[in-house]
């Protein structure tokens, strides 16, 4: 240890990721892919196997307030498995990890597991282990996930190439909305306990934030369509974020069209009722853990009428241009604020 003192805030979480990265060599041949992308690639046979790990925190993910102890469990599953759908992979078992307090009961764990095995069941994983750990602040739970696709389907972030097809599932920024919705909603409950909350008219938008589903739809429907993507990733973090990691691990630019960005109109209503730019929210919102893929051109066909894939735009060949054409035809460089754990607001 040196004597400087470096604050975490100068780095963000992204910077403070490729530091620790900086320190470690990878030894051993399995080992396909380390840091630096959804999963983890590791030799495996015949096939790939993938690993990653997501952590949620009380106060930091979630607030149990407005988080339902079976969601919670649900959405703890999902984000992990949607690291593995954005390898192209299929996931098969889990291991959990959790810290819990005595303010907990059994009842409560029950209902945490409640929604970790539905989601077990959806997915079709095994939990497979974990460990329990007592807590002195507040809920957390860490799973890692496995994964396994066959060597030549696994899709990293860095494959992308100039002129591929920009495609993106769903709809983006609902999320996001959904949990200014929730936070809304909590402080008017604190200020009067007796107004109950009103949330029928944003059902979706409150599901999206609650009741997160990874896209494995999108990984199996791709696979009969026998269209491999040549990048992919999920959208944790917002979409410009995702569209950066995207172009940089690829060495390649992003030109995307505003118009082209899928917003559900119940975001978009209340994107103005928040007095928010509803394409801020698409692109910046996160959590909607939709897939952020690049095609082949001659792929296109393969897809073009698939009713939930969009597309949004195309890789550029200058690195160094990243921009979005607005509605108005004006060219502007996109910046990619995301989640940024670490950085001050
Ligand atoms: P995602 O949003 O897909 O979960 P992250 O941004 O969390 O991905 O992580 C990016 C990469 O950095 C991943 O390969 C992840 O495994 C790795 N990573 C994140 N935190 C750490 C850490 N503390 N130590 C080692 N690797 C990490
Ligand atoms: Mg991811």
């Amino acid at each position: 240890m040196s004597e400087n003192r470096t604050e975490l805030s100068q780095l963000g979480e992204f910077g403070l990721i490729d530091h620790i990265n900086s320190k470690f060599s990878i030894s051993q041949p399995s080992t396909i892919k380390g840091i630096g992308d959804d999963a983890a690639i590791i030799e495996g046979g015949s096939d790939s196997l993938l690993i990653s790990t997501d952590m949620l925190m009380e106060g930091v993910h979630f607030n149990l307030s407005y988080m339902p102890l079976p969601h919670l469990g649900y959405k703890a599953v999902a984000v992990n498995v949607s690291d593995i759908a954005a390898m192209n992979a299929t996931p098969t078992q889990i291991v959990i990890s959790i810290g819990i307090s005595n303010r907990f009961s059994l009842e409560a764990v029950d209902a945490l597991f409640e929604g970790i095995h539905a989601a077990c069941k959806n997915y079709n994983v095994d939990l497979v282990g974990g460990d329990t750990t007592s807590s002195v602040s507040g809920l957390v739970i860490s799973i890692t996930v496995l994964g396994r696709a066959s060597k030549n389907e696994v899709v990293q972030r860095s494959g992308a190439k100039a002129n591929d097809i920009i495609c993106v599932t769903g709809d983006l920024g609902a999320a996001y909305l959904g949990l200014q919705v929730l936070e809304r909603e909590k402080e008017v409950f604190l200020s009067n306990p007796d107004v109950q909350p009103d949330l029928e008219q944003y059902e979706y938008l409150v599901g999206r934030q609650l009741k997160p589903e990874a896209r494995m739809d999108i990984v199996h429907e791709l696979r009969e369509r026998k269209c491999i993507p040549t990048s992919m990733i999920d959208i944790s973090d917002g979409l410009a974020s995702e569209l950066f990691h995207l172009g940089k691990q690829s060495g390649v630019g992003v030109k995307i069209f505003e118009d082209k960005v899928p917003i559900d109109h119940m975001t978009f209503e209340t994107a103005i009722e928040f007095k928010l730019d509803p394409i801020t929210c698409a692109l910046h919102g996160g959590e909607d853990y939709e897939l952020l893929f690049t095609i082949n051109p001659a792929d296109y066909d393969k897809i073009k009428n698939h009713p939930d894939i969009h597309f949004i735009g195309h890789m550029h060949p200058d690195a160094n241009q990243n921009v979005m054409v607005t509605k108005q035809q004006t060219v502007i460089p996109l910046t990619a604020q995301g989640w940024n754990h670490f950085k001050s607001e």
